[in-house]
């Protein structure tokens, strides 16, 4: 296939063709160093200018305060689901909200430090919609509250946080960081894998207010939040091929017009699917709910297999790849990360209609 096709993949996804074609451009020769970013050593002044440029892209995007370090490292979310309670589980006690695969795999690693309560759990219904919370059921003191606030394989999202008061709030934003704007002082620790929504596979993002660091003695070095905040991300080789695509995203960002531009975007993008899904006899969507329905991944589904088959291998045809659902769901699921251009969504909308047409 030479040409370009709408990639719908759940992660690693979509990337900005302009941030493809900059790196392409610099494949050979970073900056006139003679050598590419792949070859650059992580102790050069270019590269760090290039980590820092990174850390402060990603802050003034996120706006997040002095009091917070950004860390880039390794391991994906699935690390951190293991690193965030051995280094914040003071008293061996944390508050979750089970609202699909990611969270239950969050849980099960914070179990191995201490006690979890789940304080909301949508299970019963296929994790199709975010539970009600009720701050009463929390405990007061917990080592932190923890939500997944965009589930990527049921298309929920939770970004109305509820009072938690002095308990510090941390979230798995894998796959919706710099979706829409949000507060960042209202979270203690933020963290996810950067294949969904800003970069390639191999970097792991981490923003961490720094009264939380350094709590727990004794925790294996690379394990250690401290050693990567004193030591700027690189106490050893950082992902620095990651972590430069995550620059020139960053900038594109801020390019167009920050956060709050793609916002926009994002929820016009969104609708333009879930009203063509809403708006047809043969397709459902997983979450019926429109509040708790996530900007960012759409699983959806007609009630024959056939038909979702029979779509699929058509949509492929029409060059949308990648949107077959999760196996925990069926069906099908539309990713649709900032990266994913509007035309990509019309162009599924227009085909869920014309299907909708032939074949209801
Ligand atoms: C993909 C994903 C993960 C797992 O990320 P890895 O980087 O593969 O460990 C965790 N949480 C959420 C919400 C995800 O979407």
């Amino acid at each position: 296939m030479s040409k370009r096709v709408y990639n719908f993949s759940a992660g690693p996804a979509v990337l900005p063709e302009a941030v493809l074609k900059a790196a392409a451009d610099e494949m050979l020769n970073y900056h006139g160093s003679g050598m590419g970013v792949m070859e650059l050593s992580h102790r050069s002044s270019w590269y760090q200018e290039i980590i820092d440029s990174a850390e402060a892209g990603l802050r003034k995007l996120m706006n997040i305060p002095d009091n917070y370090k950004v860390l880039f490292l390794q391991g994906g979310a699935s690390l951190q689901f293991a690193m965030i309670p051995m280094n914040l589980m003071k008293n061996k006690k944390v508050d979750f909200v089970n609202t699909g695969v990611w969270s239950k795999k969050a849980i099960a690693e914070a179990k191995k430090f201490g006690q979890v309560n789940i304080v909301g759990d949508s299970s019963d219904k296929t994790f199709s919609y975010v539970p009600e919370l009720d701050p009463a059921s929390f405990s007061k003191d917990a080592d932190y509250f923890h939500v997944t606030s965009n589930n990527t394989i049921y298309g929920t999202k939770l970004m109305d946080l509820p009072c938690t008061g002095d308990v510090p709030v941390v979230a798995d934003m894998s796959s919706n960081i710099l979706s829409e704007e949000f507060d960042m002082t209202k979270y203690a620790l933020i963290y996810g894998g950067a294949q969904k929504n800003i970069g390639p596979a191999g970097v792991t993002f981490v923003i961490i207010r720094e009264d939380l660091v350094g709590q727990i003695e004794g925790i294996p070095t690379m394990l250690d939040y401290k050693t990567h905040v004193e030591n700027g991300s690189m106490f050893n080789t950082p992902p620095t091929w990651g972590i430069y695509i995550l620059r020139l995203v960053f900038d594109h960002m801020l390019k167009l017009g920050g956060v709050k531009y793609y916002e926009e975007l994002n929820k016009k993008k969104a609708k333009i699917v879930y009203d063509a899904i809403d708006n047809s006899k043969l397709f459902k969507a997983h979450v019926t709910a429109e509040k708790d329905r996530s900007l960012m991944n759409i699983p959806f589904f007609t009630d024959s297999d056939d038909l979702n088959k029979k779509f699929l291998k058509e949509a492929e045809a029409a060059d949308m790849v990648n949107l077959k659902g999760h196996r925990s769901v069926g069906g099908m699921r539309a990713s649709i990360y900032n990266a994913m251009p509007i035309e990509g969504c019309q162009h599924l909308a227009d085909f869920i209609a014309k299907f909708d047409k032939e074949n209801a």
